[in-house]
């Protein structure tokens, strides 16, 4: 009796999901909706700061984008999890700005974050340079216009395979004499760019050694940086070096960790010799030492 009743439940069943399928659906419960867990590092964030968003509990084979303040950010598998990088820029107005990260096709598959910057005193620092670099003729003001062109579009590169891996190293040993963020007065007259990299101080001809792995997409010889080399490292992260007196790497060449791409020199707008080391993260310019300790907190246990 038992058996024919169960029989007969089973039959019942299996006509509802054939036939009446869509009419049977209330009788179970919704899918399971799959909100992934996002979590924003460090939250408040310095201007002129890298951050990291961290989304967890999605399959592995999700494909995640995001944006902060309206620049991507692009993801990477890390540890498990799904890892984005992005930068307040040096600029940026300090405040709360909205990061959004969005996990599936569907417009329900997607969250907005505010996410608060805060301001950070940075300080001045005064140089003095011929004035001719200051007020410049037609042909370098024409020389500087191009060179604008090709470091614009250089740092515009948003490759989307990330080519780093690990903790960044220093690409020299020297300290850091005019530390990243710092608003200059030139000659005199306070500058509306803040310095947007860090100098360090190390002798002329010291080697200069990619921080990470990645891509020439720029060398050459430059009116304001000297010569100059940016890398691509991936997922539009570019790091420069300026003011070199040699370049050793060409435009195209695929570098690793370590490998030399010129030696410390005084070439370009410089009182002295030292380099200029810059970060970029999909246009926002941060400061490359705090990036490297965001790196080595990424890759420890
Ligand atoms: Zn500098």
């Amino acid at each position: 009796m038992a058996r024919i009743s169960l029989g007969v439940l089973l039959f019942s069943l299996l006509s509802c999901l054939a036939i009446f399928a869509p009419g049977c659906r209330a009788d179970f419960p919704p899918p399971e909706v799959t909100e992934p867990g996002i979590v924003v590092l460090p939250e408040p964030l310095d201007r002129g700061a890298p951050g990291r968003v961290l989304v967890s509990g999605l399959d592995p084979g999700s494909t995640v984008s995001g944006s902060f303040d309206g620049k991507p950010i692009f993801f990477f598998a890390h540890k498990g999890n799904l890892v984005g990088l992005f930068g307040a820029d040096i600029m940026i107005e300090p405040g709360g700005h909205p990061l959004s990260v969005q996990w599936g096709p569907d417009p329900g598959q997607r969250r907005t974050i505010t996410v608060t910057v805060k301001d950070k005193s940075y300080g001045v620092r005064d140089i003095k340079v011929p004035q001719s670099q200051v007020d410049l003729s037609p042909s370098d003001l024409a020389r500087t216009q191009r060179e604008r062109e090709q470091t614009t579009r250089a740092l515009g590169t948003q490759s989307p395979l990330r080519l780093w891996s690990g903790e960044f190293i220093e690409p020299v040993p020297g300290r850091i004499n005019s530390s990243f963020g710092r608003q200059t007065r030139l000659n005199g007259v306070l500058n509306a760019r803040p310095h947007a990299g860090a100098d360090y101080l190390v002798a002329e001809g010291t080697p200069v050694k990619a921080p990470a792995d990645g891509k020439v997409i720029l060398a050459g010889d430059h009116f304001f940086a000297g010569n100059s080399v940016y890398v691509d490292h991936g997922q539009g992260l570019i790091s420069m070096f300026f003011h070199l007196s040699r370049i050793d790497a060409l435009e195209g060449q695929e570098i690793k960790k370590g490998d030399v791409l010129g030696l410390v020199g005084k070439t370009g707008r410089v009182t002295g010799a030292h380099l200029h080391y810059g970060l970029y993260i999909n246009g926002a310019r941060i400061d490359p030492p705090v990036f490297r300790q965001m790196t080595a907190s990424l890759y420890a246990d």
